[in-house]
């Protein structure tokens, strides 16, 4: 008799995974329960397979409403690559292919049937949906049918009329836009009164969040690029010419990068995004105007060169990184200056309410940017949720040193400055003031004269801009919001230098040490990276053969997956995380090839039935000591294995820890150094490096004194302490 098909044994044996995601679970049951449901996730969440997944137990067929003609090819590949039937019918299609998809769905053998919204205005479809049994009606972002939203399209207003006609079929309702106004919206639109409401905490757990400041920011960017090599990455910058720039700058370094924006032929546009998600040029350089309309999961890295206008649309873009849940990187790249450009705009504005709200937004987004508490506590509560705890410890903020530095003495002259001025002049003729500059302007003003005149020669322009964002964001300047922003030092700001208070501020550690810890790692999760490429390459053949985007194939996680478990057989094959039944029969049998051939190259043993998932941690391990001991440095093991300095330095702590003897002798400081630095260990304590880090003066890295301590503790010149 067969087995009873539960969701649970269907996300099995169809989709390939494991378990269900937050909230997924119950989703699913109450649209099966013919209830009226909306979901408010985030994206990357897995909203999809809510109606995916009861479409397949639902008799009838499930109608998926979808604003984007240019994904549902690609959505539909994908579900057909999974072996459940689903078709779209769309402008794309001639007025005979769109007849024989729909004689598929009148003989019932199309369960999933995606279609535009403006598709069920004409008659022809009407009556066509009339003579079928329609199950289901999924509206996929469903904020396109609310003005307040930013994408809406008129034509979503016709959905309402679909669910009257339709009564006995529910509808599942899907976005990520999660404000109030456009939730009611989509309620009181669509009649959803009487359904259940689904929403879950829009924090993007995978994503790590850092601001790095906007000095050598081209090294910086290339520096990021390297940690993320030929990973998917989005560059996104303020102006068209940026974008050309950057990308040609990358493209004369030797990467694959191009050019995306608003000003560019539609031909080029289209090649430009469909190269990127098939995998073919790895980079590319935007305006905002990329993005809408990609549904690659595995972006790994989203920059912001520029700063945005406003947190919603920042949250936004950073949100296309990572979909598929594995770690990726949103970096910032923030300088006062870009601020100041901002404002050059908001000025220009004739509507005095909207240039207000753009002052308002402009003002939590250099908030954000100038952080010393947690980047994820402060946006998810921006957008109304509440964090409980402290940081996330997986922002910039949480993990890298911060200074705390007296800023007393420079905050009393560039307050000085602009009360001597007389509050009349912006952040750059303050700054000009300050340095003591032979600008025309000044000497006609007569400020050259004033006592606060060149006071502040020690300092770079640009720290003395970022200190100004910080007395702002301090509330010891405000910025006037006439047609020039001029500064004016606030009541707070005159108690200030009345009482002559200390001001301590927070910046990042500008040592050289931690210089090289700033740009944080996309993963240091354990898989073999060059097995993993390999598996790349392959899934770009198979898809390239089969006019897919790569990762209908298979995706990360799954290619991740195998290359930790090194499946050798179908049977171990079908424990690959995302392989259901369908994937397993038409692509297993290459992946095996590869992986098969791989190891046998690489002397990775055959696994023992029983082996833990702890077996090939361990070897991946191994590999690393077996490099040491061949006497390659860290960077090396680093760059031959395609991991992270960080690690490489975990695979050795890990190991000594298990009790491997490791012989650190020349990766270690050497010895002058090395002996400053266990007085250091011994006075601070070996647990934790930052008050060591700190005893000496920041002169070394991080990684420097993580290699020192293992070396220490093996010699048993000081205490092992708890393995970190
Ligand atoms: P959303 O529409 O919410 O942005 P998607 O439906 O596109 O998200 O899903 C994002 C990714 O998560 C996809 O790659 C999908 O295959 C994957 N996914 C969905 N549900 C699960 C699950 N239960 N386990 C593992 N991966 C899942
Ligand atoms: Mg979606």
């Amino acid at each position: 008799m067969e087995q009873t098909v539960t969701p649970l044994s269907l996300l099995k044996s169809r989709f390939g995974y494991e378990s269900f995601r937050p909230l997924q679970a119950e989703i699913i049951d109450n649209v099966l329960a013919q209830q009226d449901t909306l979901v408010l996730m985030p994206t990357g969440a897995g909203k999809s397979l809510c109606y995916q997944l009861p479409a397949l137990l639902f008799d009838g067929t499930t109608l998926v409403v979808s604003p984007l003609i240019a994904l549902m090819k690609d959505q539909v590949d994908a579900l057909n690559a999974a072996g459940i039937p689903a078709a779209y019918i769309n402008s794309s299609l001639s007025g005979a292919e769109a007849q024989q998809v729909q004689a598929q769905v009148r003989q019932g053998r199309v369960k999933l049937l995606y279609v535009a919204p403006e598709r069920l205005a004409l008659p022809g479809f009407q009556r066509f949906l009339r003579e079928i049994e329609l199950s289901l009606i999924a509206i996929d972002e469903a904020h396109c049918i609310s003005e307040w939203g930013h994408e809406f399209r008129p034509d979503y207003r016709n959905l309402r009329q679909l669910h009257e006609d339709f009564p006995s079929a529910p509808v599942i309702a899907l976005t990520a836009t999660a404000t109030e106004r456009v939730r009611q919206d989509i309620i009181d639109q669509l009649a959803l009164q009487r359904g259940k409401t689904f929403l879950s905490s829009f924090n993007r757990e995978n994503l790590r969040y850092s601001v790095l400041p906007k000095q050598k920011s081209w090294e910086q960017l290339i520096s990021l690029l390297d940690n993320h090599r030929d990973q998917p990455a989005i560059i996104y910058c303020l102006s068209r010419q940026e974008t050309e720039d950057i990308a040609a700058g990358l493209r004369a370094k030797g990467y694959e990068a191009s050019a995306y924006h608003a000003g560019l032929d539609s031909e080029t546009r289209r090649l430009t995004q469909e190269d990127f998600v098939r995998d073919r040029v790895p980079i590319v350089v935007a305006t905002i105007a990329f993005g809408m309309g990609i549904d690659k999961p595995d972006v790994r890295l989203v920059v912001h060169h520029s700063l945005p206008k406003s947190l919603e649309g920042y949250y936004q873009e950073t949100g296309r990184a990572g979909r598929d849940g594995l770690p990726s990187e949103c970096v910032l790249f923030y300088s006062y200056g870009d601020k100041v450009r901002q404002d050059y705009f908001i000025d220009r504005m004739d509507d005095s309410t909207e240039q207000q709200n753009a002052r308002e937004k402009i003002a939590r987004m250099v908030e954000y940017a100038q952080l010393s508490t947690c980047r994820r506590r402060f946006l998810l509560e921006y957008f109304g949720e509440s964090w409980i705890g402290g940081g996330c410890g997986r922002c910039d903020v949480c993990l890298e040193p911060r200074e705390e530095f007296d800023a007393t003495e420079v905050a009393q002259k560039i307050l000085s400055a602009v009360v001597r001025t007389g509050e009349r002049f912006g952040t750059a003729y303050v700054v000009r003031v300050l340095l003591g500059s032979r600008d025309k302007r000044i000497l006609e003003m007569g400020h050259h004269q004033l006592s606060v005149y060149g006071i502040a020669r020690d300092w770079e322009r640009s720290e003395l801009r970022e200190v100004i964002g910080l007395l702002q964001a301090k509330r010891l300047l405000a910025q006037g919001n006439g047609d020039y922003p001029t500064l004016a030092v606030t009541p707070e700001g005159r108690e200030f230098l009345r009482r002559r208070d200390t001001l301590v501020l927070f910046r990042p550690v500008q040592s050289r040490g931690a210089q090289a810890n700033r740009s944080v790692p996309s993963t240091d999760d354990d898989y073999d990276r060059r097995l993993f490429e390999e598996l790349r390459t392959l899934r770009r053949r198979l898809a390239d053969e089969r006019n897919l985007p790569p990762y209908v194939v298979f995706g990360d996680a799954s290619l991740r997956h195998m290359a930790t478990i090194y499946p050798r057989t179908m049977e171990q094959f079908a424990h690959v995380r995302g392989a259901g039944a369908a994937r397993l029969q038409d692509y297993g049998r290459q992946f095996i090839d590869v992986i098969n051939a791989y190891a046998s190259a690489h002397g990775v043993p055959e696994r023992s039935p029983h082996a833990g998932s702890q077996a090939p941690v361990t070897r991946t391990h191994q590999a690393t000591a077996e490099l040491l001991g061949r006497g390659l440095s860290v960077a090396e093991i680093a760059r031959e294995r395609g991991l992270a300095e960080t690690t490489v330095i975990s695979h050795l702590e890990r190991l000594a820890g298990q009790g491997v003897l490791v012989d650190l002798t020349h990766v270690l400081p050497e010895s002058g150094k090395l002996s400053e630095i266990e007085e250091a260990f011994n006075v601070c304590g070996s647990v934790q490096l930052k008050p060591v880090w700190e005893f000496l003066e920041t002169r070394l890295s991080y990684d420097e004194l993580r290699l020192a301590r293992l070396h220490l503790r093996q010699e048993g010149r000081i205490p092992s302490g708890v393995p970190s």
